[in-house]
């Protein structure tokens, strides 16, 4: 990305920027599940320039079209004057959100995002009664709906809920031996879901000697709210967030985070949303520094692949699938992958970098066909390497990749971290 963010924000100069090469097309995660000009990048900044210029109006038909973006910047990796297609559909729908409003439970969830009290107690509920509507499968942490229900089939696989939540299993500070100390971003998902990561990650940093300071205050990174265009939302968690990593920065080595959306908003996007407020970004851009995915860090900053290598070796087959926002966002593929063959067979699938197809709230509800459709190819992809489990260091893939491969895959899902934990074990 050779673009300042101020000037990512003029439509129309980055529309004007697209040669039409169409490189970008057989890349894009939307164009290859609903193959229209109109959902391609190409076809976005068209309607970008043409909105900007007042040429376009946002009715209803062009705000469909924009929320059909899966933000996977599949595009912005092969396009060769970098346009980021993703950062500008990204801004346009704050504008959808200011002229249509935000659909009800939407406002629920990011309400529940932005106070952690709330979602402690909405979740701590939604266990209680999980069991009613759902079937529970706990070894994955996975449930299905009991009843066919408009947006919710009995064969579409959900993560299911954890009684009590990572950050309040634990003590804040945990004592290692004191030489070493890092912050622990943990994320919604493995907070309240795919909890085993979080204690995972705990494991690993006791067998290296490392403090864990969980920093509980922590909010969503707002990711979900983002996507949405729901800014308000990203001003409250990102200034609270920003703020509360000032307060402890200088007492820890790194904040990591097992998570490649919450980290690449963390890093990246904040700079990018606060483009018109430059001493919030100044102020991003110093304290996300410290913001490292879990093993980008564990395998650059500590000796944890030599440790990994003088363990057992499963027979275990495994295949990674590259999130979008670590290996496109953030160049982050190698080091999951360095780790992982310590002690298991990798076996890389056909194309770990295309997109599973998660897409953010939107796609996960209103426009969840597009999701399942862009959701196959990954599937079978993943099937055809027979591997016992397939990785990723995201939850919002681990969710769409069960969705995709079904209750019936015996292929598992597991998190790095807990592949790492694991092995240690042993
Ligand atoms: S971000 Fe992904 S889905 Fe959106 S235009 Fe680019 S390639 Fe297509
Ligand atoms: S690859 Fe870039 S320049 Fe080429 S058509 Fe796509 S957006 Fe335009």
């Amino acid at each position: 990305m050779d673009k300042n963010p101020q000037d990512i924000f003029d439509y129309a100069n980055i529309t004007d920027d697209c040669i039409k090469c169409g490189k970008c097309i057989p890349v894009c995660t939307i164009h290859n599940v609903n193959a229209d000009e109109v959902t391609s990048p190409r076809g976005f900044l068209d309607l970008l320039g043409a909105y900007q210029r007042g040429k376009l109006d946002l009715d209803e038909n062009v705000k469909s079209i924009f929320e059909s973006c899966f933000l996977c910047t599949a595009c912005v990796e092969v396009c060769p004057k970098s346009l980021p297609t993703d950062m500008v559909i990204e801004q346009v729908r704050a504008d959808i959100a200011k002229k249509f409003g935000i659909a009800w439970y939407k406002k629920v969830f990011f309400l529940l995002l932005r106070h952690r009290w709330l979602n402690d107690l909405a979740f701590k509920f939604g266990w209680t009664f999980q069991t009613c509507g759902f079937k529970i499968k706990k070894d994955v942490d996975s449930m299905s709906s009991r009843f066919n229900l408009p947006m919710l089939k009995t064969d579409r696989v959900l993560p299911s809920l954890r009684k009590t939540s990572f950050l309040n299993s634990h003590a804040e500070h945990i004592d290692n031996g004191g030489k070493r100390k890092v912050a622990i971003f943990i994320g919604c998902l493995s907070n309240y879901n795919y909890k085993d990561v979080g204690d995972g990650l705990l494991e690993i940093l006791g067998h290296l000697e490392i403090d864990a300071f969980l920093a509980k205050d922590q909010k969503c990174c707002s990711a979900p709210a983002y996507f949405t265009g729901d800014f308000d939302t990203v001003d409250n968690n990102a200034k609270f967030n920003i703020e509360y990593f000032e307060g402890f920065g200088e007492d820890i080595e790194a904040i990591i985070v097992p998570e490649a959306t919450c980290s690449a908003m963390l890093k990246i996007d904040y700079e990018h949303y606060f483009h018109d407020q430059p001493e919030w970004q100044a102020r991003a851009k110093k304290v996300m520094g410290k913001v490292f995915m879990a093993t980008e860090w564990l395998q650059n900053h500590t000796h944890l692949e030599q440790l990994l290598a003088s363990k057992k070796k499963d027979t275990k087959i495994v295949t990674y699938h590259d999130p979008c926002h670590a290996r496109k966002m953030q160049g982050i593929y190698e080091e999951p992958r360095n780790l992982i063959r310590q002690n298991y067979n990798i076996v890389e699938m056909s194309d770990p970098n295309s997109c599973c197809g998660f897409g953010g709230v939107t796609m996960q509800s209103e426009k969840y066909h597009f999701a399942k459709a862009a959701g196959v190819p990954k599937a079978a992809m993943i099937k055809k390497t027979e591997a016992d489990i397939v990785s990723a260091e995201c939850s919002a893939c681990r969710m769409q990749i069960n969705d995709a491969m079904g209750n019936e895959s015996t292929t598992v899902f597991k998190n790095p971290i807990e592949l790492i934990a694991e092995a240690l074990r042993k």
